[in-house]
């Protein structure tokens, strides 16, 4: 066996996709290896969102050509920045063999196949999600407690400041029939929970078993039946598509955890119209609204980005406001970067980075506390945990709890696979520390 190393960048979209190339080189003689030391063939699975994402990569690959002076090595560029650097990234780094966009990854096996008998490079970046999806293999490997399930790609909304609908393309949904044989295997092969991904998952309209148009809250609903499922999730949703049937769901699905990410972005009209994110900061709070009558304990997530072209400190002032009256459990928040080919790349008001950078340490203060506030409410309280993994001490074992916050237990590790109930005991910067609820009975008795 020859043994392959992805490093993967970015979003669970490219976990995801890492996960399924894997899967896709076994059959020709690929084994996975976590260290590019002895690997014959590496793939760095990019990502083209962050500041000056396609220079680290060519530094990446600076590093892997002296690897490959050293010794025979493949070396395959995948993801965002190959689909948008293209015929640039053979042109720039000669040591690259394959270059293969996000939508082309399933024609690895036939690039690899190519170079091995005619030598060169090999360079794929259509957009044939369809065809895709279909060549993928069937016998999805071994997800973990906890696993992925791409079921929608790409993206129509154009954010001003975003590369993603140029870099995945279109919006295009899986059939509800492929998605449910997926999740089905992933069960079977002991996922307890499901994270349907999609740069716009709630824009999903894929077609049902009964030929007609299905929604997300339909497919929830409809993988809510799979047996041993325990838990659903979905990632990352977009506002304007927050339907009342998807809402609905978060009432009436046991199933469908209480955590939802849906990105603002910013609390400034002027800037959301910039951004042309399609709604305004009163449409956000109302549909904030809705949620939390119909699940009143779901813990909110967002993503802010501060210094986008043009935002003045009353705007700014604005995005702080939203953060105090909605109140997250967690978010992320960035420093507005210019994508070369988005609109907001060329506009004139760009803002000093100093400027950007102040917003940003403020706008991150008020959200850790935020998240400091909702952790802390979870103590003395008992939650279910799904344990995932061992942790880093004998016997520990890490899991999630419903608002995906990663809790760590002690003497838990037979737990692993399982949903245990824990009682919380402490708050740490990323995680929550419990004990299972028999072990705190017990102490309490003494
Ligand atoms: N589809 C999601 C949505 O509509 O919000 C977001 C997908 S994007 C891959 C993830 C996040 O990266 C965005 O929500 C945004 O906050 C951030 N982002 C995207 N482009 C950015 C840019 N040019 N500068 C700073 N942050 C950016
Ligand atoms: Fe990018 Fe999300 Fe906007 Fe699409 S909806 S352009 S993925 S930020």
């Amino acid at each position: 066996m020859k043994k392959l190393f992805i490093k993967t960048y970015g979003c669970q979209m490219n976990v995801y996709d890492s996960a399924r190339m894997a899967e896709l080189l076994a059959p020709i003689g690929f084994c996975p290896s976590d260290t590019l030391d002895d690997a014959d063939m590496v793939i760095l699975n990019t990502c083209h969102i962050r500041e000056k994402a396609a220079e680290k990569i060519y530094s990446e690959l600076g590093r892997l050509r002296q690897q490959k002076e050293k010794r025979k090595l493949t070396i395959a560029v995948a993801g965002c920045v190959a689909q948008a650097e293209g015929a640039e990234i053979i042109a720039r780094a000669p040591q690259v063999d394959i270059v293969v966009g996000p939508q082309s990854y399933h024609r690895l096996p036939e690039m690899i196949a190519r170079i091995a008998r005619s030598g060169g490079q090999a360079l794929e970046t259509e957009f044939p999600a369809l065809e895709k999806f279909d060549a993928l293999p069937n016998d999805a490997s071994p997800g973990g407690v906890s696993a992925f399930l791409t079921v929608q790609e790409g993206c129509d909304k154009f954010c001003s400041f975003c590369v993603v609908p140029y870099t995945r393309g279109p919006e295009y949904s899986r059939t509800v029939a492929q998605i449910e044989a997926e999740a089905v295997r992933l069960v079977a092969r002991g996922a307890k929970e499901l994270t349907l991904l999609g740069q716009n998952v709630n824009a999903y309209r894929g077609e049902g078993p009964d030929g007609k148009t299905w929604s997300l809250a339909d497919l929830l609903g409809r993988l809510a039946n799979i047996d041993g499922l325990a838990r659903l999730r979905y990632m990352t949703s977009h506002p304007r598509d927050m339907s009342d049937d998807l809402i609905a769901a978060h009432r009436d699905l046991a199933q469908l955890m209480p955590f939802l990410h849906l990105p603002a972005q910013s609390g400034s009209d002027s800037v959301l119209r910039a951004m042309n994110r399609g709604h305004s900061v009163a449409e956000y709070r109302r549909t904030i609204d809705r949620i939390r009558a119909a699940r009143p304990d779901i813990a909110l997530s967002s993503d802010f980005i501060v210094g986008f072209p043009g935002e003045s400190d009353a705007d700014f002032a604005a995005t702080l406001a939203l953060v105090r009256d909605v109140g997250f459990a967690q978010a992320y928040s960035f420093k507005y970067s210019r994508r070369p080919g988005t609109p907001a790349a060329a506009a004139r008001k760009q803002i000093p980075d100093g400027v950007k950078e102040a917003r940003l340490q403020e706008l991150q203060t008020a959200l850790g506390e935020q998240r400091a506030a909702f952790d802390t409410n979870s103590v003395g309280r008992v939650l279910e945990v799904l344990f995932e993994k061992a942790g880093r001490r004998a016997g520990q074992a890490i899991g999630r709890s419903p608002y995906l916050q990663a809790v760590h237990v002690e003497n838990a590790a037979a737990h692993i696979g399982a949903i245990g109930r824990v009682h919380i005991d402490a708050v740490f910067p990323n995680s929550l520390k419990g004990r299972l609820v028999a072990e705190h009975e017990k102490a309490m008795r003494h």
